[in-house]
């Protein structure tokens, strides 16, 4: 399942780049993919519910940002990038006649079409290249956290503050405009950090809304 989103995310990147006509750059600018995508962001006020970063109005080809919650550049790349991964993997099998409503917060219950959206939307902005070149330049091999007292003790802290120290160079070697937990669970992902579980991300514990016409 993962690998089918990643090809398609990577798919998108491409056509997109070929548009362009460059390689796939970071930071990937969702905003740009999405108005490629024939789609555009309006920032809206009192319009949602704080716990609400982003929704899709389909019938308008539109992605709204709640811009009454304050959240930072990478939070707000993630929100589009996972609407945008709506756009490239469930609108097409929406049905036209129902109203959708999808949330992050259904993510504990196991909702399946958000997990999607936000796979695609880490594959989007932190595509499996950049992410290993920017890797590769800071460290030979694998990252293993261990969790042990004299790290504590020396003040180089518990293995997500490590990791977290750890994705905030990665961010900037490799030029990402994400957050740092997005990071950390793409690296995870990738299986460049190991012994940490993927980390909740800010982004993930909020909800956003499908509204289909
Ligand atoms: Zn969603």
């Amino acid at each position: 399942m993962i690998k089918d989103i990643e090809f398609k995310a990577n798919e998108l990147l491409s056509s997109y780049c070929e548009a362009k006509n460059s390689s796939i750059k970071t930071p990937v600018d969702p905003i740009d993919v999405l108005e490629f995508k024939g789609f555009s962001v309006d920032y809206v006020n009192d319009k949602y519910a704080l716990n609400i970063y982003g929704a899709l109005q389909v019938d308008r080809k539109v992605v709204e940002v709640n811009a009454d919650v304050k959240i930072n550049e990478g939070m707000e790349n993630f929100t589009i990038a996972h609407e945008l991964g709506h756009i490239v993997l469930h609108v097409p099998k929406m049905d036209k006649n129902k109203m959708t409503e999808c949330d992050f917060d259904s993510i504990s219950n196991d909702n399946i079409v958000e997990k999607e959206a936000d796979i695609f939307a880490a594959c989007l902005l932190m595509p499996e290249p950049n992410v290993k070149e920017a890797f590769y330049q800071i460290r030979n091999s694998r990252l293993f956290l261990k969790d042990n007292f004299i790290f504590r003790l020396i003040g180089r802290g518990s293995k997500r503050k490590r990791a977290l120290n750890f994705a905030s160079k990665i961010i900037k070697q490799g030029n990402f405009k994400v957050s740092k937990y997005a990071m950390i669970n793409r690296l995870i992902g990738l299986g460049l950090i190991k012994g940490l579980r993927y980390q909740k991300n800010n982004v993930n514990s909020k909800a956003d809304k499908t509204i289909d016409v």
